[in-house]
């Protein structure tokens, strides 16, 4: 089966002193993983993490990164940055992005591509809000997301992207999708892949589950044949909790 990531998304919690905490104590609790583990972290947090990880089956990423080079974009953080540090991940266009810093589908698609293009795996985040849920347009929304966010996105390149399938309803609520529901939306966004790359880069390419994914729901979750583990909010700030979700995958 096709690699499975188990990556927390820090979200805008831990200052620099207690992410050292953190990462000291799920060294010892995620080492004996048999899925890929990473941990995105804020950009304060991002030398402690890759300095304390190395030699570890710890990987780092981001949270988000910026399309242009370099220039005069205040705030904003590269690509070539990132890799600079030693950071190999970073997640791009997740919802709260989208909602509250008026990220596109299109800034989403060069963000990728920027991303990749320094040698970044990124970990491209689609889903649907409750009312287009309700509405019936899932499957078409993020098809489109999914097919806008990979544009001129290589075959070659498909080998350092990750799909994490966050449905917004399910994201820091408590309300988690059912296996079935995170299973037909994966499946359908590997059809997307499919169409796309073609078969065989469908198969190879990991696709997450994540919205609410704790310790307790990791297990149906990630046996579900297209869930290829999760990215995980809440649950990924404590290191016990992590490592429950990082044995399940
Ligand atoms: P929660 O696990 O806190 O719901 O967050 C999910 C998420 O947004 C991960 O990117």
């Amino acid at each position: 089966k096709r690699k499975a990531i188990i990556a927390g998304n820090w979200k805008m919690n831990k200052t620099a002193t207690e992410a050292a905490q953190l990462v000291d104590e799920l060294i010892p609790a995620v080492k004996d993983a048999t899925c890929e583990v990473v941990i995105c972290t804020p950009f304060t947090d991002l030398v402690t993490a890759v300095e304390k990880t190395k030699g570890t089956n710890i990987h780092v990423g981001a949270e988000n990164v910026h399309f242009e080079k370099s220039g005069a974009f205040t705030g904003e953080i590269s690509a070539d940055m990132l890799v600079d540090l030693g950071v190999e991940y970073v997640i791009v266009g997740h919802s709260e992005r989208r909602q509250y810093f008026a990220e596109t589908d299109q800034t989403v698609n060069k963000r990728t591509l920027a991303a990749l293009n320094a040698g970044l795996k990124v970990i491209v985040c689609v889903g649907e809000s409750l009312q287009q849920r309700e509405e019936g347009v899932t499957e078409e929304l993020v098809r489109m997301q999914t097919k806008i966010a990979l544009r001129d996105v290589t075959a070659e390149q498909m080998a350092n992207v990750v799909i994490a399938y966050e449905p917004v309803w399910a994201i820091g609520t408590g309300k988690t999708a059912t296996s079935d529901q995170a299973e037909e939306v994966c499946a359908q966004i590997r059809k997307v892949i499919g169409e796309l790359y073609g078969e065989a880069v469908a198969e190879a390419t990991t696709i997450q589950y994540g919205g609410s994914m704790n310790a307790k729901n990791c297990e149906e979750l990630v046996a579900k044949k297209n869930v290829d583990g999760g990215l995980i909010g809440g649950a990924s700030l404590k290191a016990a909790d992590f490592a429950v979700i990082v044995k399940a995958a």
